[in-house]
């Protein structure tokens, strides 16, 4: 396999990545295209097109300005400080409850609301039938949280068009990682990337179609996206905040968390070092796990490289974080086998087909064995030519424990965890509704 000479990211990366003459990765070099962007004209692009929104609104008798789907972490936090706090709209906030929450989710939730306060449509998916969908896709494309991708990239566009709001505003666009799209691009939400990208090419005809799943258009519903016509009436426009503003996740996470109260992860986690974010469910390390049984790298890899093109990972520590949390098998996995009603072994025999083969091999025993990581490509040619400036601010330093979990610095929480009826708790157990 070949991996970025800068970052950890091998060549299989998904949705897609290209590597340049330098054996630099196309995410690589999307991060450092973000210092030639105009950001004060494009902060103006989006001053201007959030207060026409709010005329428009206004004038139609609409006192909801735009929709921001929320799940309570730290971007929709921050993401709230800005439509709310510095732009002055009246967001009316949607979430989507998928069934696979912490406790921890639901508690910075509730803050947000409060906090910002703001109105909350909050969406609960039927838990029989997440399960059954749950199960079914994994089986059909190795997805346990399709419904919750679905979900959140459906539901806010079902209450868009039965409310009158066309204006949906998320943070950031899923390519950025790997560099899909230019900033130049100035992507916004299509049908197109929602049902390839989001829905993995599934939709819910064909779902209640196949006659081995189930699943009917009634357990469907909530994935269901409105007629091409009733977008088409309404104008809906969907737009993602980083092309507009410099994203900074860190800072931004920094600032949510000592301006508005939002809580992080109070201990280590299995697939990554990051406890700042996707603190609402468990269920992604499931998912992550699964891109790792597919495609032979994970979160660790996604987050280190993050790190690394800020300066404030060496690569060489990124790999270290790489052989820590890659290949880990997490603690939820037993929960959600349970959840299914799956077998380990039924869950391992439904991955097999998907997983890659220009990482994945079977030994002379059958097992399946990964045949590289980036690990082994330390020293690769093109590595030292790549590093960029090193950061006083190294990420594995005390400083950073609100954010990024450290061995033997154990992170800085409140205590503020609540479960449902206000009795405090670990923040990480599990909460269907
Ligand atoms: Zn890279």
């Amino acid at each position: 396999m070949r991996y970025c000479a800068r970052c950890l990211y091998p060549l299989n990366a998904k949705p897609t990545i290209i590597f340049d003459d330098m054996g630099i990765c196309s995410g690589c070099r999307h991060h450092e295209a973000r210092a030639t962007i105009d950001w004060a004209e494009r902060e103006r692009w989006l001053a201007a097109l959030l207060g026409e929104y709010k005329a428009k609104s206004r004038e139609a008798g609409n006192l909801y300005d735009c929709i921001v789907p929320v799940s309570g972490g730290k971007d929709s936090h921050y993401l709230l400080h800005l439509i709310k706090g510095t732009y002055g709209l009246n967001p009316l906030c949607v979430t989507f409850n998928h069934c696979f929450n912490t406790a921890l989710g639901i508690r910075n939730l509730n803050n947000l609301v409060e906090r910002f306060e703001v109105d909350l449509v909050r969406f609960t998916a039927n838990p029989g039938a997440v399960r059954k969908i749950a199960r079914y896709m994994v089986k059909r494309v190795g997805d346990i949280t399709w419904h919750y991708h679905a979900g959140i990239m459906t539901v806010p566009f079902q209450i868009a068009v039965k409310w009158k709001i066309p204006l949906i505003v998320w943070p950031e666009h899923y390519g950025e990682p790997t560099g899909v799209f230019s900033l130049h691009d100035m992507v916004e939400f299509t049908k197109w990337v929602r049902q390839e990208h989001d829905m993995r090419g599934v939709e819910p005809e064909d779902i209640a179609n196949d006659p081995a799943s189930g699943i009917t258009m009634a357990d469907l519903m909530p994935y269901q996206f409105p007629s091409d016509d009733e977008i088409a009436d309404l104008g809906v426009r969907g737009i993602f905040i980083t092309n507009y503003l410099y994203w900074d996740d860190k800072q931004h996470s920094e600032l949510v968390i000592d301006k508005y109260g939002f809580e992080t992860m109070p201990g280590p986690r299995d697939r990554t070092f990051k406890i700042s974010s996707k603190t609402d469910d468990h269920a992604n390390h499931v998912h992550d796990y699964l891109k790792y049984l597919k495609f032979g790298y994970g979160r660790g890899t996604d987050d280190a490289s993050t790190e690394i093109r800020y300066g404030r990972m060496t690569r060489e520590e990124g790999i270290e974080i790489v052989r820590r949390y890659d290949a880990a098998r997490p603690w939820a996995l037993d929960f959600y086998l349970e959840f299914l009603g799956m077998t380990e072994a039924e869950f391992e025999q439904a991955v097999g087909p998907m997983r890659d083969p220009a990482i994945w091999q079977r030994d002379g025993h059958g097992r399946w064995q990964v045949t590289d990581s980036v690990v082994n490509h330390a020293k690769d040619p093109g590595v030292d030519a790549a590093r960029v400036p090193q950061s006083d601010d190294r990420a594995l330093s005390a400083r950073n424990r609100r954010l990024y979990y450290v061995e033997g610095i154990p992170p800085v929480t409140s205590g503020a965890v609540m479960d449902a009826s206000g009795r405090p708790s670990g923040g990480d157990r599990f909460v269907i509704l």
